[in-house]
């Protein structure tokens, strides 16, 4: 179905022809009618289906169409989990609001507070926010939630995940009771049905396939590999497939850091992004990446929730998530909206049940390749992951690396085996 035929506005279909899009995603032709309606919607969708214009598009041609008194007061509001999402989802707001008068604002904590409040000073239509910045904005009296018709809570399951079930429930305290609300979630839980039965009016309800983002454009493929090897056959890849723009994925911060260091040492301009990055630093990391100037982003799960970096070819999974439900949360940054992509993992004899765990959530086996040259060594023996993240190969251990790359290292390697293997039947004892 084309946009042209989802009754939108002129100024709202010129918006999405300047973005090139001219077909409407499953969620974009089912939200859309139902919310130029006026029903309350309870959607099931992911990042990737098209959500955030599902749900934009029609909040503004709603805006539109309601009294304006020419003033600006905040009459739709956007709670998101994190604020790489809530920049995201704002941008997002001013690219298909790019020929209506409304002001947006983004707010969200980890920055300072006084542009912001100057911001809601000189009046807004629509605000973008992160739950615990927003409280802090209530409680101080530098916003009005009064005349809120529209309220949208997105990736709903992430922000109860993150505990902001209590500051949700506070802030919609503040809003008239007599709205407009919209719910999006990836997943549904029984506090997802709670919130949505307490939020909701009648609310029309959408599901887009759960899984549709690892479908047929996304390939996946499985490279059995040493731990020890995994970063020289990472800079292998990237250089021998000529890769320009790559997302790679860890378990922990200090791997995040430490990996993205040993690539610049390897010549690929590379930035991490994690949690104990200040905004701007992640800002700029993701800037710099989506203009190119960084080649490799590596990121972990919480950081890279919800990052709209259009055209994505590859994502590398350097170490499989905890949580298999991550991984397709992973795999989605690639293959984005009808876009070809490729998800490799690097799997080491660690990560065997993780990656189990992970083709019985997608009810299908990943295809296993072997590079010559990073044959996994049999005599490796499996240490479980414990849950929180792993910790980093020991100095010792990745001695091994590269096939002697210097004299001695072989014997230093062996020893480094037995050393820590040794620890492991303690550890298993
Ligand atoms: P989202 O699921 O909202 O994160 O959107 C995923 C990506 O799809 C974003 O990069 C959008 O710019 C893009 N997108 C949204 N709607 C369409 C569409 N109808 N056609 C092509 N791309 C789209």
């Amino acid at each position: 179905m084309l946009f042209s035929e989802l009754g939108l506005s002129a100024e709202l279909l010129r918006a999405t022809n300047k973005q090139g899009y001219e077909e409407a995603t499953p969620v974009q032709q089912q939200a859309i009618p139902m919310i130029l309606e006026g029903h309350d919607v309870l959607a099931g969708a992911q990042t990737g289906t098209g959500k955030t214009a599902g749900f934009t598009l029609p909040l503004l041609q709603r805006l539109q169409q309601s009294e304006q008194n020419g003033r600006h007061r905040i009459r739709a509001l956007i709670l998101v989990p994190t604020r790489e999402l809530a920049a995201q989802v704002s941008e997002s707001v001013r690219t298909y609001g790019l020929y209506l008068p409304f002001k947006t604002t983004v707010i969200f904590g980890g920055v300072s507070i006084n542009p912001q409040i100057a911001q809601l000073r000189r009046g807004v239509d629509i605000v973008v926010a992160t739950p615990g910045r927003l409280l802090d904005h209530m409680t101080r009296g530098t916003i009005r939630l009064n005349e809120v018709e529209t309220l949208v809570l997105d990736e709903a399951d992430r922000m109860l995940d993150m505990g902001f079930i209590h500051d949700i429930r506070k802030i919609m305290k503040a809003l008239p009771s007599s709205r407009q609300s919209l719910l999006f979630s990836a997943t549904f839980s029984k506090e997802i049905s709670q919130l949505a039965n307490d939020l909701l009016n009648s609310p029309k309800q959408i599901q887009v396939a759960r899984h549709n983002i690892t479908a047929e454009q996304i390939s996946q493929v499985v490279h059995p590999v040493d731990k020890n090897r995994k970063r020289e056959l990472l800079s292998h890849m990237i250089g021998a497939g000529n890769w320009r723009q790559v997302l790679v994925f860890t378990r922990t911060k200090h791997l995040a850091n430490r990996l993205s260091q040993q690539l610049e040492r390897d010549g690929l301009s590379s930035a991490a992004i994690h949690g104990n990055k200040s905004q701007a630093a992640r800002t700029r990391a993701l800037a710099d990446f989506k203009r190119g100037k960084t080649r490799v982003l590596v990121a972990t799960d919480i950081a890279a929730r919800g990052l709209d970096i259009e055209l994505l070819p590859h994502v590398v999974n350097y170490e499989l998530p905890n949580v298999a439900e991550d991984y397709v949360h992973r795999i989605g940054r690639t293959g984005r909206a009808g876009q070809d992509g490729q998800a490799v993992s690097l799997v080491c004899v660690d990560e065997k049940k993780l990656l189990a765990d992970i083709e019985r959530l997608l009810k299908r086996n990943i295809e296993k390749v072997v590079i010559p040259g990073y044959e996994p060594d049999e005599s490796i023996k499996a240490v479980p992951i414990r849950n929180g993240g792993n910790r980093p190969p020991s100095r010792k251990r990745r001695a091994g690396g590269r096939p002697n790359p210097r004299p001695g290292a072989n014997a230093r390697a062996r020893n480094s085996k037995s050393h820590s293997q040794g620890r492991r039947t303690r550890r298993a004892a």
